[in-house]
């Protein structure tokens, strides 16, 4: 089959678009040929290093999916040959405590595809049927893809880790990666006033088209400053941040009284000063945050399927064209999804 796979670290060259075996379906396993994936940052990351992440080279990339079921037992009930899916990325062993108490996210063993394991960017995937959801009607396979890393992510971060309500004030940092969008758009469906950032302009008008309520160029202003300006001097409820260090100082000095920040990343360094007397005077809470368990996806696919939310897609590449892709993600020019096409098929 074919597949986009990595051979080494390093740039590009380390990136082959080649064959590689098709994967053998275990028992229990649903075999899934694939039609769309987006790409993701640490695409680039295994790609450049792939630094305390078990893997064996080569391995196929990708985390997110979607594709069309081809094979299943024979005994399975939820899922059926034929069947459009998409793929949560992440296999937890189902025995270590974190999982026993419903936390597969938090499992010892839990292996994410394209970073522990061959991934999406491939003819076929194999995986435990508990991964495979049906996909929500009406969306492209790039679409419902888009959904299986960022909005899962997204939707962890604001709902329970945040405990997002809909009278809350949100602060996004870093508007047009994906997570920042998806953060976007499901805060705004809950509700939420969102107020976002950005050091390029264009990104800022673009967000507001998509609802955002104020926008904040960071290139210009003190984001704090206007913070409390559009705050009445209050301060937001809820900080969604994966900028780190170069952000982290403003973040802290933006929330109320109590109000919590969730982090997913550190794009700019991940050792920011801690402003202890500001955390326990102010009783700030600082939350990490990744990816999602399989509960959260079912209920953000539901959410999907009842209100007609589609991800934001910057652009597409065929799956041959994988280093374009790649650069056009390194860019950070992107404003939404960078989208590989697997199968030639319409979606
Ligand atoms: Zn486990």
């Amino acid at each position: 089959m074919k597949a986009a796979y990595i051979t080494g670290h390093g740039g590009n060259d380390v990136v082959e678009f080649g064959d590689r075996p098709q994967p053998r379906r275990q028992a229990g396993d649903v075999l899934v040929r694939m039609h769309a994936a987006t790409l993701n940052r640490v695409d680039l990351y295994m790609r450049d290093s792939g630094a305390g992440i078990t893997h064996a080279l080569p391995q196929i990339m990708g985390l997110d999916g979607a594709g069309i079921v081809a094979e299943v037992d024979a005994s399975e009930t939820r899922l059926a040959v034929g069947q459009r899916v998409v793929l949560h990325p992440g296999v937890s062993c189902g025995r270590c405590e974190f999982c026993l108490r419903g936390e597969g996210v938090l499992c010892i063993r839990i292996g994410y595809l394209g970073e522990h394991r061959d991934g999406t960017l491939a003819d076929y995937v194999s995986l435990p049927a508990r991964n495979v959801f049906a996909m929500p009607n009406g969306m492209s396979f790039a679409q419902a893809a888009a959904l299986g890393v960022n909005h899962l992510t997204a939707w962890r971060m604001l709902h329970t880790k945040g405990q997002l309500k809909a009278w809350h004030t949100v602060l996004i940092f870093g508007i047009g990666g994906g997570v920042s969008l998806a953060a976007l758009q499901l805060a705004k469906l809950a509700g939420a006033r969102v107020i976002v950032t950005s050091r390029h302009a264009g990104k800022l008008d673009k967000a507001l088209a998509l609802g955002a309520d104020h926008a904040i160029d960071s290139s210009r202003q003190s984001v704090d400053k206007q913070i409390m300006a559009l705050t009445n001097g209050r301060g937001v409820d809820l900080v969604i941040e994966n900028v780190g260090q170069a952000v982290w100082a403003s973040a802290m000095r933006s929330l109320v009284r109590g109000g919590r920040l969730v982090t997913c990343g550190a794009t700019t360094g991940d050792q920011p000063p801690a402003d202890l007397r500001r955390i326990f005077i102010r009783q700030l809470q600082i939350l990490g945050s990744t990816l999602g368990d399989l509960h959260e996806f079912a209920d953000l696919l539901a959410l999907v399927e009842a209100t007609g939310l589609r991800p934001v897609i910057d652009s597409d590449f065929p799956l041959a064209q994988i280093h374009a892709a790649l650069s056009r993600l390194e860019s950070g020019e992107q404003f939404g999804k960078v989208a590989v096409q697997i199968s030639a098929a319409a979606p």
